[in-house]
């Protein structure tokens, strides 16, 4: 038996020098996943949250974890060699562990009362996506967002009876919501609270269900929201709508709602943080000459922008302050602008000809780059 327990760092999914935060960080979670309100029915769930349960009492206390550290589960199970040695731990038995008082006091009141009845439970929060254009993402745009969301019924006010109706106090936990029950198991005999599988740990059984939610109390809905997307956002950032995902049940938050953004490619434009990237082609004439080029703008203009005389390909000029505004700072990022040379196709035989008594006028100062790459490279 004992040995086919997993351990209990590896319940958790933490390290074996986890903080107690760590530990209760990672207990909240899974206890959450695993709670059977959230996984009615579901077996290997509520296997998952005794294990975790488990896990937690021994890890969170540090007593018991340094015997776990030394020991392994030999140190909680008296069938397993040695362990009644280990003094008052070995039976377990007197001590009556109280899962659902370990859990309460995470989501209940705060687990001073006993007599609490249903759990509060957060919603769940929503993933949406929302597709926008460049400059939508550079200036910032407002957008509608379609997601479903699970809310209070309003036909019932989240009770789930029918109308003129009111839910009444289950007689098997008397509106509690939990049972005690007492069992053996690998840690001993133990008294454990469990939540009600009469009225599913609600302390209340409705009798006419309400005919729009089904008698659940809560129904998912369709919504559509106008989003402000803030200037300077890029693709694959979130925005984070605190309280607009699910609603919470029994006093618990509502989840949010969390709009992933992406940006679509733009025709001239890459990104790179705040500053924007534009490749302008221009021709072999220009650069050679020099040339006022028209260079595109993010505000969907054109600026005039003079390439000097002799600009080789590949040369790249930084215009300051007209990239994206930062989303917080709002300092504008640059523009950069690389000019690509545009080498002339298709010539005619005239325009060979030309080109080819050109190319023989031209001498060593005129093409320095070629001149020195070729002379290095037969020095030898
Ligand atoms: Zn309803
Ligand atoms: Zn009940």
């Amino acid at each position: 038996m004992a040995d086919t327990k997993r351990d209990y760092y590896e319940v958790l999914g933490v390290e074996k020098n986890a903080t107690d935060d760590a530990i209760k960080k990672a207990y909240r979670t899974l206890a959450k996943k695993y709670h059977p309100d959230m996984n009615p029915g579901d077996k290997e769930a509520e296997a998952k949250f005794k294990e975790v349960n488990e896990a937690y009492a021994v890890l969170s206390d540090a007593d018991k974890r340094a015997k776990y550290d030394q020991y392994g589960h030999a140190a909680f199970d008296p069938s397993a060699g040695g362990g009644s040695g280990f003094g008052g731990f070995g039976g377990f038995g007197g001590e009556g562990f109280d899962f659902g008082d370990i859990f309460s006091s995470f989501f209940g009141g705060g687990g001073t009362s006993r007599s609490r009845t249903t759990m509060a439970v957060d919603g769940d929060d929503i993933l949406a996506r929302v597709t926008i254009t460049f400059e939508e993402a550079a200036f910032g745009c407002k957008k509608e967002v379609s997601f479903s969301r699970v809310e209070a019924c309003a036909e019932c006010g989240a009770t789930g009876a029918a109308k003129g109706t009111k839910p009444e106090t289950c007689p098997a936990c008397h509106g509690t919501g939990r049972v005690t029950v007492q069992q053996q198991t690998m840690l001993g005999y133990m008294q454990t609270q469990r939540p009600c599988q009469n009225c599913r740990g609600t302390g209340k059984i409705v009798k006419t269900p309400c005919k729009n939610c089904n008698g659940k109390g809560y129904i998912k809905i369709n919504k559509k929201l106008d989003v402000t997307i803030p200037a300077g956002i890029d693709s694959n950032q979130r925005i984070v709508l605190r309280g607009q995902g699910s609603a919470g049940r029994n006093g618990g938050q509502n989840g949010d709602l969390v709009i992933e953004v992406r940006v679509k490619e733009h025709e001239f434009f890459t990104r790179e943080g705040n500053n924007i990237y534009c490749d302008v082609p221009v021709t072999f004439a220009q650069a050679t000459l020099g040339a006022e080029i028209s260079i595109p703008t993010l505000d969907g203009k054109t600026d005039k922008f003079k390439i000097p005389e002799g600009t080789c390909t590949g040369t790249s000029f930084t215009l300051r302050g007209k990239g994206i505004a930062d989303i917080n700072t709002k300092r504008r990022g640059d523009e950069i602008v690389t000019v690509i040379i545009d080498t002339p196709q298709n010539l005619s035989q005239k325009q060979k000809e030309l080109l080819e008594a050109f190319a023989a006028s031209l001498g060593e100062s005129n093409n320095k780059k070629t001149a020195g790459f070729f002379k290095k490279l037969f020095k030898k």
